[in-house]
């Protein structure tokens, strides 16, 4: 089965890797020649452009940046929902604005293309060991059609409902997420200053209430946890501007709806001063380094 693949980022490319050790015929197109080359160096096929990549593909996955990003990809003139050939079924991995995803979804139909929204959760090492939790919105039947690929890049596949439902999902996770990383980091930052060693009080809160994924999985004061960004510089993992990214869809998406989200505003507001300071493009664990500030 020809798959193909565009958007092969941090994410991206090794989701694709997984489904070329799966076996799939797999063509990529990414903007970023280095990215093309470390896929084609593991047997994947490269194509010139996306709507080459998608020519005679049985499904089409994306895994873009953000909303923009998607919406060039799939519309327009020379978007793949006019350039694509046959009846591919379209699968956007990328986290987006699920009003967004419904519109694309809406005019994907009208074209007869199914399509569903599979955003994800699990960082790039999920992506890597092909653990990823996947959040999926559309039809069940296309999801039927979409589970043996997922579930070579994915351990927990989640419907949660219509489409644009698995990025409404992704989005209150995400915002969850980004509040207790800054959370994590004061905690951590008040042990330090009384003194704490950090694995210490690590070790200790992980074993009490105060436990969570950001503490016990993604450490981010250097030093605690090996193989994590913090241990790294903060280099690779997920962008501090992709949080930014993804905390502005929440504050956008509670606009409008009897929703209040005071602490996804406070943390928008601070991770765009953190992005704003020069860190953009640093894991968001780097936000460890605001609390300092
Ligand atoms: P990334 O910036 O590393 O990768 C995105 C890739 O898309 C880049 O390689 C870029 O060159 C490519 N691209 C952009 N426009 C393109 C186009 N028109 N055609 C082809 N390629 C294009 O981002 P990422 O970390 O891989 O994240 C991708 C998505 O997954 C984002 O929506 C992000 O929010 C989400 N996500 C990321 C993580 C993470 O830990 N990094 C975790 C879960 C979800």
């Amino acid at each position: 089965m020809k798959v193909a693949f565009i958007g092969l980022g941090n994410m991206g490319l090794p989701m694709a890797l997984n489904l070329l050790k799966a076996g799939y015929e797999v063509t990529g197109f990414d903007l970023v020649q280095s990215q093309l080359d470390i896929f084609s160096n593991a047997g994947g096929a490269v194509a010139k452009s996306a709507s080459m990549a998608a020519q005679d593909a049985a499904v089409i996955i994306s895994m873009l940046p953000a909303s923009r990003h998607v919406e060039a990809l799939y519309l327009g003139d020379t978007g793949l929902l006019s350039a694509a050939s046959g009846n591919p079924l379209l699968i956007d991995c990328s986290t987006i604005s699920p009003r967004v995803s419904q519109e694309i979804a809406a005019i994907a139909k009208v074209k007869g293309f199914a399509m569903i929204d599979a955003p994800v959760s699990g960082g790039t090492s999920g992506a890597q060991a092909g653990t990823l939790t996947f959040m999926v919105g559309g039809e069940t039947r296309d999801l039927e059609k979409a589970m043996p690929l997922l579930e070579k890049m994915g351990k927990n596949i989640f419907h949660a409902g219509l489409n644009g439902g698995g990025q409404t999902v992704k989005v209150c996770n995400n915002m969850l997420l980004g509040i207790q990383m800054l959370g994590t980091s004061e905690a951590l930052r008040l042990g330090i200053a009384n003194g704490m060693d950090p694995k210490v009080l690590s070790d200790i809160m992980s074993k009490s209430s105060g436990r969570n994924w950001t503490l016990e999985l993604y450490n981010p004061c250097p030093g605690v946890m090996e193989s994590v960004p913090s241990s790294n510089g903060y280099a690779g993992g997920f962008g501090v501007d992709l949080m930014l990214k993804d905390l502005g869809l929440a504050v956008e998406n509670a606009q409008g709806l009897d929703a209040h989200i005071p602490l996804g505003e406070l943390a928008h507001h601070l991770y765009g001063a953190h992005s704003k300071a020069g860190n953009g493009q640093l894991d968001f664990s780097s936000v460890f380094k605001l609390a300092e500030d």
